[in-house]
């Protein structure tokens, strides 16, 4: 600021540590400035909170955000205490002193952001506080909440009007998700007669790989995919509470930090299951989309889905969990037919009204649409949402273009068995009669009689098997609730069996998983030991700090520091991130960490290893070794093993602890003895 005036730009980079915008925050920023009614719907992670934080900082008096989730404020006001911003929060989480230190500071006029809960405006007196506060501006966080038909209504957000009135202020309102209608309830309920000025953000969230598989052994596609990205944090989303405590488990015993989630929890295990995965780093939770709501944590680095997700919006709305931070995040989604017709299944045997119905089917469609894509994944996601894009370079298919086939004559085989059988069986019985293979249900039923029995022998039944399930995927097939799950052909599949349309389905969507997979890094191979020992020093100044890891720093801004090295405090303030009272804390320790690491020209020792196994477990114990070269709490005395005993270690690949404690000796034994011993038997 230098003595300047403040300006959006000069606050953006001095608070906030942050280059420049990210797209449309720049407009909204200047509306909410200018006192304008606005309300902004930006996908998550689109970055809404510096859209009233930054505004807050320029305008003069208070601004008063109501938000929905106490852990949210929480963060918040912790990471604007970080930026040397007066915040507080108002909620029935506070202790007695906190909510007297908030009166206090209220009446001194001291504070600029005040996070409020929303059951706070029914206690009465608490328009005359914020009168006597000074209140400049209202913020509302999580709009949507104000609408009576949504699944997040909270019945307190309908006071929000009144208050607006009672204080005369302008509003912004933030939310991510918002369909026309919603938008419209948001509009009439929080700004009554004034139309805001709207800004509508893309959904895009380019940062997130997009991959979708066909299950295989789905247990090892979850374990090989939690595998490569180890050390980070993860949700696995599954379909019933039994499978997130079996999954759960398999996973600790992978080696991984890992915890189940679920609706039949008790409250305070669920809870202390958010908290740990809100401020540990490299956690994984498994669980069932009860775990949604309330999770705040930008730096969950994957989701995968061990069961295909109900509709289109909730796999939107689940993958876009990860990567709120803007780095790079990873996403994979498993299904297959059991999965479609469990899909189908639950919605026609619910209660909605058929309307209703058959909107989920369609719903439905477009995320099996989207699993069966041939072309870019985020192309076909985003057409559902009304964005035309170019394919994207970011998701699987992108990545390895599938193989396809022409498939209108086993498609035309298989529906006319379903007609020939009564549209009665299902995918297991009719690949008998289309294989020829006579079981007893074929002979009873007289199905080897058939003209059609035999006629796709020239198939295997693995192929048969992803066949139907491409069928069920583009709804050419719908199991039929009336005949147990019997297979019915739909509207979409006559012109097929007339020989009127063609299909092309995927050939090689059951891929052979690899053993075992290459640990993935989020930066190269070469900054990887630096990262770990950033992310080290950041685990240890927040336990001492007692915030989550990214209060501190997130993930983005450690990948850039490790990426270029600064070299003064000059250079980190380049940083994004990075702003002038983080740089003043923090700034020095995490340059300690890089001055510390010479480059790492590969050791002589390791250069041996080239090209081999061991070369991989050299690395990995190297950068398991960075994390603890100063002790689990980052303060201890450096310590390291020398490269030739690394190259050793990883060449003999002892599995006995007290093998790797011989070779280590008691002093480096006590301090990366059972680390390595982890990676050796996971190698
Ligand atoms: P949401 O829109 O979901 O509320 P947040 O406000 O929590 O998103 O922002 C998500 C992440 O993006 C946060 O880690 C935040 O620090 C970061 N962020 C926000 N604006 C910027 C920016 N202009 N440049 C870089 N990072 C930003
Ligand atoms: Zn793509």
């Amino acid at each position: 600021m230098d003595g300047d005036f403040p300006t959006a730009n000069s606050v953006l980079k001095d608070v906030f540590g942050f280059d420049g915008f990210r797209p449309m925050q720049a407009d909204i920023v200047s509306s909410v400035v200018e006192g304008r009614d606005t309300l902004a719907i930006l996908p998550t992670g689109g970055g809404k909170s510096l859209c009233f934080q930054l505004p807050a900082l320029l305008r003069p008096g208070l601004t008063v955000v109501i938000s929905p989730l106490i852990a949210l404020m929480r963060d918040q006001v912790r990471a604007l205490r970080e930026a040397g911003v007066a915040a507080a929060a108002l909620n029935s989480g506070n202790t007695e002193e906190e909510t007297t230190a908030v009166f206090d500071a209220l009446r001194a006029g001291t504070l600029k952001l005040l996070y409020m809960a929303p059951e706070r405006l029914a206690s009465g007196g608490t328009d005359r506080m914020l009168a006597e506060a000074g209140v400049t501006l209202l913020a509302v966080d999580e709009a949507h909440c104000v609408s009576q038909w949504g699944h997040d209504f909270r019945p307190d957000y309908l006071r929000i009007g009144a208050l607006r009135d009672a204080l005369d202020v302008p509003l912004a309102a933030f939310t991510a998700t918002a369909d026309e209608e919603t938008r419209a309830e948001i509009v009439s309920r929080l700004f009554g007669d004034t139309n805001p000025r709207v800004f509508l953000g893309g959904f895009d969230r380019p940062n997130i790989h997009l991959a979708f598989a066909a299950k295989n052994k789905p247990r090892e596609q979850i374990l090989n995919f939690a595998a490569a990205r180890k050390g980070q944090s993860g949700i696995v989303y599954c379909g019933t509470r039994a499978k997130t405590e079996t999954l759960a488990e398999a996973l600790t015993d992978a080696g991984h930090r890992s915890l189940a989630y679920h609706g039949g929890m008790e409250p305070d295990v669920r809870r202390e299951v958010e908290r740990a995965f809100q401020v540990e780093d490299g956690l994984i939770v498994v669980a069932t989309v009860a775990f949604g709501m309330g999770i705040d944590k930008p730096d969950i680095r994957w989701v995968a889905h061990a069961d295909l997700p109900k509709s289109i919006e909730a796999y939107y709305q689940e993958i876009g969990r990860a990567g709120r931070d803007g780095a790079p995040a990873e996403t994979l989604t498993l299904f297959g037919a059991d999965d479609i017709r469990y899909r189908r299944m639950q919605i026609d045997e619910g209660l909605a009204p058929p309307e209703r119905r058959m909107a989920d089917h369609g719903r439905l469609n477009a995320l099996l649409g989207l699993a069966e894509a041939q072309v870019c994944r985020r192309q076909s996601l985003l057409s559902y949402f009304g964005e035309n894009r170019e394919p994207c370079g970011a998701c699987d298919l992108c990545d390895k273009p599938p193989e396809t086939f022409d498939a209108t004559e086993p498609v035309q085989k298989a529906l006319s068995a379903i007609l020939r059988t009564g549209e009665s069986y299902g995918a297991g019985h009719l690949t008998d009669v289309l294989c020829g293979t006579v079981t007893d249900k074929v002979r009873m039923r007289g199905h080897d009689e058939l003209p059609t029995f035999g006629v796709g022998q020239d198939i295997d039944r693995k192929q048969w098997s992803a066949i139907f399930r491409q069928m069920m995927g583009h709804d050419l097939i719908r199991p039929d609730p009336e005949r147990h799950g019997g297979l019915r052909i739909t509207h979409a599949a006559l012109p097929i069996l007339k020989g009127e349309d063609k299909v092309t389905f995927r050939s090689d969507t059951i891929e052979q998983t690899p053993r075992r997979p290459k640990v993935r890094t989020l930066v190269s191979d070469e900054d990887a030991p630096l990262l770990s020992a950033l992310k080290a020093k950041r685990r240890a100044l927040a336990e001492a700090a007692r915030v989550p890891a990214y209060v501190i720093f997130n993930d983005k801004t450690l990948i850039e520091i490790a990426e270029t090295r600064p070299k003064t405090l000059d250079d980190m303030a380049n940083i994004s991130g990075i702003g002038a009272k983080k740089l003043e804390r923090y700034g020095q320790s995490f340059l300690d960490v890089v001055m510390g690491e010479a480059p790492p020209k590969p050791h002589p020792a390791r250069r041996k290893l080239a090209g081999k196994p061991s070369g991989d477990i050299y690395d990995q114990l190297l950068s398991v070794q960075a994390e603890l070269s100063r002790g689990r709490d980052g303060t201890g005395k450096p310590m390291s093993c020398s490269a030739s005993l690394l190259a050793k270690i990883a060449a003999l690949g002892p599995d006995r602890i007290d093998q790797i404690h011989r070779l280590l000796g008691d002093r480096l034994a006590d301090r990366f003895g059972d680390a390595f011993a982890k990676v050796l038997a996971s190698a």
